[in-house]
């Protein structure tokens, strides 16, 4: 059967992995966390660190960093690799979210990521969530959503992932987080988060990830269905 690109974008902490991840599976599909890249190169960013108004220095940083997905044989879920070190847990940090939507507004990061990104969807077969994966990365994805929630389901459900790992984080500093990404990334020069046109609003603060998942999976024999045909 032919195969789709499915894009997933939408504000922070919206569930958009989790959605990502469910129908990468139903699917048999492979999910790329797009954010995972961006963190990734924070991370290297913050380590070496990098002034990074410095364009010059930004671009010879590029050129030493390396990008991979390994599947977690346990898990079974992918995780991001920086230069061949498993840096999936230390990425989701609020350390690294502190800073991850300025380094993502630089134009030869996202030239860099962009590019790697469209690669992995060149058999198609992929569900990809970001910010600007159905309006950039993949402008002709047979299938995009756009996800959203209110704030505080947000804020909730971000606090809880985070507090699990930093029980001294408190709601304030999640919320303030989430508010300014959501705020730099649509408001960026480059490749701001926006809706495409043609993507499928899903608003799930009131949705359990069952039927989020059952919703998505409907859209997605619909456009299966228009492949054949
Ligand atoms: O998806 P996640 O919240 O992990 O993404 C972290 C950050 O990476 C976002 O706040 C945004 O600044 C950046 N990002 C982006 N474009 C994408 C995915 C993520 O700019 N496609």
């Amino acid at each position: 059967m032919n195969k789709i690109i499915v894009t997933i974008d939408g504000w922070s902490s919206c569930g958009k992995s989790t959605l990502a991840r469910g129908l990468a599976k139903e699917l048999g599909y492979v999910y790329i966390d797009s954010g995972a890249m961006y963190r990734a190169v924070t991370l290297y960013f913050l380590r070496s660190h990098l002034d990074w108004s410095d364009a010059q220095a930004v671009a010879d940083h590029l050129k030493d960093i390396s990008l991979s997905f390994h599947q977690n044989e346990h898990t079974g879920q992918s995780e991001m690799f920086l230069n061949g070190e498993n840096v999936e847990y230390v990425i989701r940090d609020l350390v690294v979210a502190e800073k991850v939507s300025e380094v993502a507004a630089l134009g030869p990061v996202r030239t860099f990521a962009v590019a790697q990104q469209r690669q992995m969807g060149e058999k198609k077969g992929i569900v990809m969530d970001g910010r600007d994966i159905g309006t950039v990365v993949f402008p002709h994805a047979e299938l995009k959503f756009f996800m959203t929630a209110d704030n505080a389901v947000r804020v909730e459900r971000r606090f809880k992932e985070l507090y699990t790992k930093n029980p001294n984080i408190s709601i304030e500093e999640v919320k303030n987080n989430l508010e300014m990404r959501d705020y730099i990334d649509s408001h960026r020069d480059i490749s701001p988060l926006r809706q495409a046109e043609d993507a499928v609003v899903l608003d799930n603060s009131n949705m359990t990830m069952d039927e989020q998942l059952q919703f998505a999976m409907d859209l997605v024999r619909q456009r299966l269905k228009l492949q054949i045909q």
